[in-house]
Protein backbone atom coordinates (compact mmCIF):
# COMPACT_ATOMS: atom_id res chain seq x y z
CA UNK A 1 0.00 0.00 0.00
CA UNK A 2 1.38 3.29 -0.99
CA UNK A 3 1.10 6.14 1.14
CA UNK A 4 -0.54 9.45 0.25
CA UNK A 5 1.99 12.01 -0.59
CA UNK A 6 1.55 14.48 2.41
CA UNK A 7 3.85 16.40 4.23
CA UNK A 8 2.91 14.68 7.10
CA UNK A 9 5.08 16.21 9.74
CA UNK A 10 3.26 19.70 9.00
CA UNK A 11 -0.44 18.78 8.91
CA UNK A 12 -2.39 21.00 11.51
CA UNK A 13 -5.90 20.10 13.09
CA UNK A 14 -7.79 20.69 10.35
CA UNK A 15 -10.42 18.52 8.38
CA UNK A 16 -9.12 16.87 4.99
CA UNK A 17 -11.45 14.34 3.02
CA UNK A 18 -10.00 10.64 2.07
CA UNK A 19 -10.95 8.49 0.11
CA UNK A 20 -13.70 6.74 2.00
CA UNK A 21 -15.88 7.77 5.29
CA UNK A 22 -18.39 4.44 6.97
CA UNK A 23 -21.86 4.62 6.62
CA UNK A 24 -25.44 2.51 7.96
CA UNK A 25 -28.81 4.16 8.34
CA UNK A 26 -31.77 3.56 10.95
CA UNK A 27 -34.54 2.68 9.28
CA UNK A 28 -37.73 0.78 10.19
CA UNK A 29 -36.18 0.05 13.83
CA UNK A 30 -33.57 -1.76 12.59
CA UNK A 31 -30.03 -0.70 11.52
CA UNK A 32 -28.95 -1.16 7.83
CA UNK A 33 -26.02 -3.46 6.97
CA UNK A 34 -23.83 -0.37 6.61
CA UNK A 35 -20.67 0.35 4.50
CA UNK A 36 -17.95 2.29 2.88
CA UNK A 37 -19.02 5.30 0.37
CA UNK A 38 -16.72 8.10 -1.19
CA UNK A 39 -19.34 10.67 -1.06
CA UNK A 40 -18.11 13.30 1.56
CA UNK A 41 -21.82 14.79 1.74
CA UNK A 42 -24.90 14.40 3.45
CA UNK A 43 -28.17 15.63 2.31
CA UNK A 44 -30.94 16.14 4.53
CA UNK A 45 -34.47 17.24 5.07
CA UNK A 46 -35.36 20.14 6.24
CA UNK A 47 -37.36 18.75 8.89
CA UNK A 48 -34.61 16.37 10.30
CA UNK A 49 -34.34 16.17 14.05
CA UNK A 50 -30.71 16.63 14.02
CA UNK A 51 -31.22 20.33 13.16
CA UNK A 52 -34.33 21.10 15.18
CA UNK A 53 -34.06 19.40 18.63
CA UNK A 54 -30.06 18.51 18.26
CA UNK A 55 -30.41 14.61 18.22
CA UNK A 56 -26.80 14.37 17.56
CA UNK A 57 -23.58 12.33 19.64
CA UNK A 58 -20.18 11.46 18.08
CA UNK A 59 -16.88 9.74 19.66
CA UNK A 60 -13.33 10.74 19.05
CA UNK A 61 -10.40 8.42 18.46
CA UNK A 62 -7.28 7.72 16.45
CA UNK A 63 -5.60 5.38 14.18
CA UNK A 64 -1.35 5.56 13.76
CA UNK A 65 1.20 3.54 13.42
CA UNK A 66 3.76 2.18 15.42
CA UNK A 67 7.20 1.76 15.30
CA UNK A 68 7.13 -2.28 14.12
CA UNK A 69 4.74 -0.41 11.59
CA UNK A 70 1.29 -1.94 12.47
CA UNK A 71 -1.84 0.12 12.17
CA UNK A 72 -3.57 0.35 15.26
CA UNK A 73 -6.21 2.60 17.37
CA UNK A 74 -6.51 2.36 21.08
CA UNK A 75 -9.54 1.41 23.26
CA UNK A 76 -11.98 1.42 20.55
CA UNK A 77 -14.57 -0.86 22.36
CA UNK A 78 -14.88 2.13 24.78
CA UNK A 79 -15.65 4.73 22.42
CA UNK A 80 -18.26 2.29 21.22
CA UNK A 81 -19.77 1.69 24.66
CA UNK A 82 -19.64 5.51 25.43
CA UNK A 83 -21.51 6.16 22.24
CA UNK A 84 -24.09 3.40 23.08
CA UNK A 85 -24.47 5.66 26.59
CA UNK A 86 -24.76 9.06 24.89
CA UNK A 87 -27.22 7.86 22.10
CA UNK A 88 -29.57 6.64 24.80
CA UNK A 89 -30.01 9.49 26.73
CA UNK A 90 -30.83 11.36 23.77
CA UNK A 91 -33.33 8.80 22.82
CA UNK A 92 -31.87 7.43 19.41
CA UNK A 93 -30.69 4.35 18.75
CA UNK A 94 -27.81 2.42 20.30
CA UNK A 95 -25.21 1.34 17.32
CA UNK A 96 -24.23 -1.78 18.41
CA UNK A 97 -20.80 -2.10 19.50
CA UNK A 98 -19.57 -4.94 17.68
CA UNK A 99 -20.34 -3.39 14.92
CA UNK A 100 -19.22 0.05 15.57
CA UNK A 101 -15.78 -1.42 16.17
CA UNK A 102 -15.81 -3.16 13.08
CA UNK A 103 -17.03 -0.32 11.20
CA UNK A 104 -13.64 1.76 12.55
CA UNK A 105 -11.41 -1.29 11.38
CA UNK A 106 -13.45 -1.30 7.89
CA UNK A 107 -12.84 2.81 7.16
CA UNK A 108 -9.17 2.61 8.74
CA UNK A 109 -8.28 -0.16 6.51
CA UNK A 110 -9.59 1.04 3.41
CA UNK A 111 -8.14 4.85 4.52
CA UNK A 112 -4.85 2.64 5.23
CA UNK A 113 -3.01 5.57 2.90
CA UNK A 114 -4.08 8.21 4.85
CA UNK A 115 -2.72 6.90 8.31
CA UNK A 116 0.61 8.60 9.27
CA UNK A 117 3.76 6.87 8.93
CA UNK A 118 5.32 6.57 11.93
CA UNK A 119 7.57 8.91 13.62
CA UNK A 120 5.87 11.69 12.04
CA UNK A 121 3.93 12.84 15.17
CA UNK A 122 0.46 13.04 12.76
CA UNK A 123 -2.76 10.44 12.92
CA UNK A 124 -5.25 9.78 11.65
CA UNK A 125 -8.35 11.28 13.43
CA UNK A 126 -11.23 8.84 13.45
CA UNK A 127 -14.84 10.83 13.79
CA UNK A 128 -17.44 8.67 14.41
CA UNK A 129 -20.88 10.42 14.68
CA UNK A 130 -24.85 9.68 14.89
CA UNK A 131 -27.63 12.18 13.62
CA UNK A 132 -31.57 12.22 13.57
CA UNK A 133 -32.37 12.47 9.78
CA UNK A 134 -36.08 11.62 10.07
CA UNK A 135 -38.59 14.39 10.02
CA UNK A 136 -39.90 15.53 13.19
CA UNK A 137 -42.20 19.05 14.18
CA UNK A 138 -43.74 18.05 17.24
CA UNK A 139 -40.90 17.53 20.17
CA UNK A 140 -40.50 13.90 20.37
CA UNK A 141 -37.33 11.79 18.98
CA UNK A 142 -37.16 10.87 15.19
CA UNK A 143 -37.67 7.49 14.14
CA UNK A 144 -35.18 7.24 11.43
CA UNK A 145 -30.99 8.04 12.05
CA UNK A 146 -27.31 8.16 10.11
CA UNK A 147 -24.30 6.78 11.52
CA UNK A 148 -20.96 7.90 9.58
CA UNK A 149 -17.31 7.50 10.30
CA UNK A 150 -15.02 9.94 8.82
CA UNK A 151 -11.56 9.77 9.45
CA UNK A 152 -8.98 12.40 8.54
CA UNK A 153 -5.03 13.05 9.22
CA UNK A 154 -4.30 15.46 11.63
CA UNK A 155 -0.74 16.95 13.06
CA UNK A 156 0.66 16.22 16.23
CA UNK A 157 -1.26 18.63 19.19
CA UNK A 158 2.66 19.92 20.39
CA UNK A 159 4.35 21.03 17.40
CA UNK A 160 7.23 22.58 19.55
CA UNK A 161 7.18 19.91 22.40
CA UNK A 162 4.90 19.78 25.42
CA UNK A 163 4.02 23.30 27.00
CA UNK A 164 1.96 24.21 29.98
CA UNK A 165 -1.14 26.35 29.34
CA UNK A 166 -3.16 28.77 31.11
CA UNK A 167 -7.07 28.43 32.25
CA UNK A 168 -9.74 30.59 33.24
CA UNK A 169 -12.78 29.87 35.25
CA UNK A 170 -15.48 31.49 33.10
CA UNK A 171 -18.55 33.07 34.22
CA UNK A 172 -20.95 30.50 32.21
CA UNK A 173 -21.63 26.83 33.25
CA UNK A 174 -20.43 23.75 30.74
CA UNK A 175 -23.40 21.59 31.59
CA UNK A 176 -26.57 21.14 33.58
CA UNK A 177 -26.63 19.30 37.35
CA UNK A 178 -27.89 15.95 36.20
CA UNK A 179 -27.77 17.23 32.50
CA UNK A 180 -26.09 16.06 29.58
CA UNK A 181 -22.68 16.64 30.72
CA UNK A 182 -21.51 12.95 30.90
CA UNK A 183 -22.72 11.87 27.19
CA UNK A 184 -20.85 13.14 24.00
CA UNK A 185 -23.00 15.42 21.85
CA UNK A 186 -22.89 17.99 20.02
CA UNK A 187 -25.06 20.53 22.17
CA UNK A 188 -22.38 20.40 24.63
CA UNK A 189 -20.16 22.09 22.54
CA UNK A 190 -22.73 24.59 20.90
CA UNK A 191 -23.09 26.53 24.56
CA UNK A 192 -19.38 26.16 25.21
CA UNK A 193 -18.30 27.88 22.21
CA UNK A 194 -19.28 31.67 23.94
CA UNK A 195 -16.98 30.88 27.03
CA UNK A 196 -14.34 29.24 24.65
CA UNK A 197 -13.96 32.19 22.32
CA UNK A 198 -14.15 34.48 25.23
CA UNK A 199 -11.24 32.47 27.28
CA UNK A 200 -9.47 32.42 23.75
CA UNK A 201 -9.94 35.80 23.09
CA UNK A 202 -7.76 36.97 26.47
CA UNK A 203 -5.08 34.28 26.01
CA UNK A 204 -6.13 30.99 27.83
CA UNK A 205 -6.22 27.57 26.16
CA UNK A 206 -9.43 26.52 27.76
CA UNK A 207 -11.82 27.54 30.68
CA UNK A 208 -12.21 25.51 33.63
CA UNK A 209 -15.58 24.60 34.61
CA UNK A 210 -16.98 24.48 38.21
CA UNK A 211 -19.88 22.53 39.62
CA UNK A 212 -23.03 24.13 37.67
CA UNK A 213 -24.97 23.32 41.55
CA UNK A 214 -22.88 25.03 43.62
CA UNK A 215 -19.71 26.43 42.00
CA UNK A 216 -17.24 25.50 44.10
CA UNK A 217 -16.01 21.78 43.19
CA UNK A 218 -14.05 22.00 40.02
CA UNK A 219 -15.54 19.90 37.29
CA UNK A 220 -13.82 20.00 33.97
CA UNK A 221 -12.25 22.02 30.51
CA UNK A 222 -14.33 22.55 27.16
CA UNK A 223 -13.29 19.59 25.98
CA UNK A 224 -10.73 17.67 28.97
CA UNK A 225 -10.82 16.30 32.04
CA UNK A 226 -8.07 17.36 34.56
CA UNK A 227 -5.81 15.95 36.87
CA UNK A 228 -3.95 17.34 39.87
CA UNK A 229 -1.06 16.37 42.09
CA UNK A 230 -0.22 16.52 45.63
CA UNK A 231 2.55 17.18 47.06
CA UNK A 232 2.93 13.60 48.45
CA UNK A 233 2.59 12.47 44.89
CA UNK A 234 -0.96 11.65 45.05
CA UNK A 235 -3.22 11.73 41.48
CA UNK A 236 -6.42 13.48 42.03
CA UNK A 237 -9.04 13.17 39.85
CA UNK A 238 -12.28 15.05 40.37
CA UNK A 239 -15.45 13.56 40.51
CA UNK A 240 -18.88 15.15 39.78
CA UNK A 241 -21.86 14.70 42.21
CA UNK A 242 -23.99 16.31 39.69
CA UNK A 243 -23.05 13.84 36.94
CA UNK A 244 -21.68 16.74 34.87
CA UNK A 245 -18.25 15.11 33.61
CA UNK A 246 -17.98 13.67 31.07
CA UNK A 247 -15.50 10.21 31.21
CA UNK A 248 -12.54 10.29 29.64
CA UNK A 249 -11.23 7.81 27.65
CA UNK A 250 -7.72 9.23 28.45
CA UNK A 251 -8.52 10.00 31.95
CA UNK A 252 -9.72 6.81 32.79
CA UNK A 253 -6.12 5.07 31.14
CA UNK A 254 -4.11 6.93 33.05
CA UNK A 255 -5.75 6.07 36.80
CA UNK A 256 -4.73 2.58 35.66
CA UNK A 257 -1.56 3.38 34.11
CA UNK A 258 -0.35 5.54 37.66
CA UNK A 259 -2.13 2.58 39.92
CA UNK A 260 -1.15 -0.64 37.94
CA UNK A 261 1.99 0.62 36.50
CA UNK A 262 3.68 3.21 38.36
CA UNK A 263 2.16 2.13 42.17
CA UNK A 264 0.87 5.80 42.64
CA UNK A 265 -2.21 6.46 44.99
CA UNK A 266 -5.13 7.39 43.04
CA UNK A 267 -7.85 9.64 44.66
CA UNK A 268 -10.91 10.02 42.94
CA UNK A 269 -13.40 12.64 44.38
CA UNK A 270 -15.36 15.73 44.38
CA UNK A 271 -12.30 18.54 44.67
CA UNK A 272 -13.15 21.79 45.65
CA UNK A 273 -12.21 24.61 43.91
CA UNK A 274 -10.21 26.21 46.78
CA UNK A 275 -8.09 23.45 47.82
CA UNK A 276 -6.38 23.72 44.14
CA UNK A 277 -3.18 25.78 45.49
CA UNK A 278 -2.29 23.28 47.64
CA UNK A 279 -2.05 21.11 44.46
CA UNK A 280 1.61 20.90 42.50
CA UNK A 281 0.73 20.03 39.39
CA UNK A 282 -2.15 20.45 37.28
CA UNK A 283 -2.95 18.73 33.38
CA UNK A 284 -6.40 18.24 31.38
CA UNK A 285 -6.42 15.24 29.50
CA UNK A 286 -8.43 13.72 26.51
CA UNK A 287 -7.17 11.94 23.15
CA UNK A 288 -5.75 14.51 21.49
CA UNK A 289 -2.78 15.46 23.09
CA UNK A 290 -2.66 12.60 26.05
CA UNK A 291 -2.17 14.82 28.73
CA UNK A 292 -1.84 19.08 28.56
CA UNK A 293 0.07 20.57 31.61
CA UNK A 294 -1.74 23.57 33.39
CA UNK A 295 0.56 25.99 34.52
CA UNK A 296 -1.94 28.59 35.90
CA UNK A 297 -5.60 28.93 36.42
CA UNK A 298 -7.05 32.01 36.69
CA UNK A 299 -10.28 33.51 38.95
CA UNK A 300 -11.34 36.43 38.63
CA UNK A 301 -8.37 38.73 40.13
CA UNK A 302 -6.65 35.08 41.73
CA UNK A 303 -4.39 33.02 40.15
CA UNK A 304 -3.48 29.81 41.47
CA UNK A 305 0.01 29.16 39.43
CA UNK A 306 2.19 25.61 39.05
CA UNK A 307 4.75 26.94 36.30
CA UNK A 308 4.47 28.20 33.43
CA UNK A 309 7.99 27.18 32.37
CA UNK A 310 8.39 23.43 32.51
CA UNK A 311 6.20 20.71 32.72
CA UNK A 312 5.62 18.56 36.38
CA UNK A 313 7.63 15.36 36.88
CA UNK A 314 4.39 13.26 37.52
CA UNK A 315 2.30 14.73 34.70
CA UNK A 316 5.17 14.19 32.45
CA UNK A 317 6.04 10.22 33.91
CA UNK A 318 2.08 9.44 33.04
CA UNK A 319 2.45 11.11 29.58
CA UNK A 320 5.20 9.11 28.66
CA UNK A 321 3.97 5.59 30.03
CA UNK A 322 0.47 5.97 28.17
CA UNK A 323 2.07 7.29 24.95
CA UNK A 324 4.15 4.78 25.23
CA UNK A 325 2.28 1.95 25.22
CA UNK A 326 0.43 3.37 22.33
CA UNK A 327 3.36 3.63 20.60
CA UNK A 328 4.16 0.27 21.34
CA UNK A 329 7.63 1.26 23.20
CA UNK A 330 6.37 0.39 26.22
CA UNK A 331 4.37 -3.39 26.79
CA UNK A 332 0.38 -3.03 27.18
CA UNK A 333 -0.05 -5.07 29.57
CA UNK A 334 -3.94 -4.43 29.21
CA UNK A 335 -4.74 -4.93 25.73
CA UNK A 336 -5.47 -1.51 25.37
CA UNK A 337 -3.90 -1.32 21.67
CA UNK A 338 -6.11 -2.83 18.85
CA UNK A 339 -4.21 -3.85 15.81
CA UNK A 340 -5.98 -3.14 12.80
CA UNK A 341 -5.20 -5.94 9.71
CA UNK A 342 -4.34 -4.10 6.71
CA UNK A 343 -3.39 -6.56 3.50
C1 LIG B 1 -14.14 13.91 24.44
C2 LIG B 1 -14.11 14.70 25.71
C3 LIG B 1 -13.13 14.50 26.69
C4 LIG B 1 -11.95 13.57 26.51
O1 LIG B 1 -12.31 12.23 26.39
P1 LIG B 1 -11.29 11.18 25.78
O2 LIG B 1 -12.08 9.94 25.70
O3 LIG B 1 -10.17 11.07 26.74
O4 LIG B 1 -10.85 11.71 24.47
C5 LIG B 1 -13.22 15.23 27.88
N1 LIG B 1 -14.21 16.14 28.08
C6 LIG B 1 -15.16 16.37 27.14
C7 LIG B 1 -16.20 17.37 27.42
C8 LIG B 1 -15.13 15.66 25.93
O5 LIG B 1 -16.08 15.91 25.02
Amino acid sequence: MEKKDLDWGNLSFAYMHTDYSYVCNYKDGAWEEGGLTSDHTVTLSECAGLLHYCQEVFEGLKAYTTENGDIVCFRPDMNAQRMYDSAARLEMPSFPKDKFVEAVEMVVRANAAWVPPFGSGATLYIRPFMFATGDVIGVKPATEYQFRILVTPVGPYYKGGVKPVKLQVPEFDRAAPHGTGNIKAGLNYAMSLHPSVIAHSKGYADNLFLDPQTRTYVEETGGANVLFVKKDGTLVVPQSFTDSILPSITRRSLVDVAEKMLGMTVEQRPVRFDEIDQFVECGMCGTAAVISPVGQIDNGDQSVVYGMEHVGPVMKKLRETLTGIQSGAIEDQFGWVHKIDVE
